[in-house]
């Protein structure tokens, strides 16, 4: 065997790839057909279509479904999932309605990827409601992936969405009473209700994602957490797999979440198996007190398998397949 073919073998053994064909080897060519050995080849019939989106979010995901069953693109349907959120006025932590941060401004964050691994992303946008929209068009109207505050609000203006204050006086109120202590930790949420990340599968078999927030309640400001960030709070590769995370995005960007995620599914884990060892990543780390802060996975694969994991009770996720919506407790590291 000549030394780079040895080379090539060995480091796909190393990375535990599975659904290695024999056309691996030769690494002077990259035809298509080699390179696909890199994915599963499973011939398991996928669930489709297919919603899972972080939290209690029955509306979203039933809305998102509704596009799916329709015809629409995974792409379509779950920008129109995470709309139904940033504009419930009473969630607190997505679009309209959302905690503001330590000043008192409600500054968004989203990010959406398609089945061809496109990317777009807003960062720290005041006044604009549907983020989650304005992240598409970043995607498909500008050379580029990320857009940030003032910069993303006007080319927002721009594309015709409408300007809206943000701050309702309910969230108004909470921030007032905030401030008479300024205390900043950051919280376990047992409401049942957070950023909402989404992954669909579409009827054709293609994977897209959203994630969309109001990012940490009274977060300095310029403050930017896991959720537009890509490979964080999302990524999506069509050939394995989408994650999306919900939490404290500062552990979830440190250990690269989604990302690690589609990348461990890829080399074979479930997505169940994957969403553990993500969070384990977070929890085993020397010294790590993971005590006072939540982070939650979601998964699914190719085939539409589905996993979710966090480290504390309380996080629930939302499961659309085979015609039914459901919100299911997920399953958490700390059982002490
Ligand atoms: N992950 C979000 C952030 O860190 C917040 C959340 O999910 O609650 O901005």
């Amino acid at each position: 065997m000549k030394r780079r073919n040895f080379i090539k073998k060995a480091s796909a053994t190393g990375l535990g790839l599975v659904a290695v064909s024999s056309t691996i080897i030769s690494c002077d060519e990259t035809k298509s057909s080699e390179k696909k050995a890199f994915v599963s080849t499973s011939k398991t019939k996928t669930i489709k279509p297919l919603v899972i989106a972080t939290w209690k979010t029955d509306l979203a995901v039933e809305t998102a479904a509704k596009y799916l069953e329709q015809g629409s693109s995974a792409l379509e349907a779950v920008e129109q999932g995470c709309r139904i959120e940033e504009a419930n006025e009473k969630g607190q932590s997505v679009g309209k309605g959302g905690l503001p941060d330590r000043d008192g401004n409600v500054t968004l964050d989203a990010c959406i990827m398609d089945e061809k691994g496109n990317y777009g992303a807003v960062l720290g946008v005041k006044n604009i409601k549907h983020v989650i929209s304005v992240a598409r068009k970043v995607m498909e109207d500008t050379p580029h992936v990320m857009l940030v505050g003032e910069g993303a609000e006007k080319f927002a203006l721009e594309k015709g969405f409408k300007k809206e204050n943000l701050l309702t006086e309910a969230s108004k109120k909470a921030w007032e009473k905030w401030k008479e202590k300024s205390e900043y930790k950051p919280i376990i949420n047992i409401e049942n209700h957070d950023t909402i990340g989404m992954l669909a599968i579409d009827k054709k078999g293609n994977i897209s994602g959203a994630c969309t927030t109001s990012g940490l309640a009274y977060k300095m400001a310029g403050r930017v957490g896991d959720s537009p960030i890509i490979g964080g709070g999302l990524f999506v590769d069509n050939e394995v797999g989408g994650a999306s995370a919900t939490g404290l995005g500062e552990e979830v960007l440190k250990t690269v979440g989604s990302f690690l995620i589609v990348e461990l599914m890829r080399q074979g884990k479930s997505p169940q198996e994957a969403c553990e060892e993500a969070i384990g990543r977070i929890v085993n780390k020397p010294g790590k007190n993971f005590k006072d802060f939540q982070v939650g996975y979601i998964a699914v694969n190719k085939q539409g398998e589905t996993g979710a994991y966090s480290i504390h009770e309380w996080f629930s996720y939302n499961l659309y397949k085979n015609k039914e919506n459901k919100n299911i407790k997920s399953d958490f590291f700390n059982k002490a």
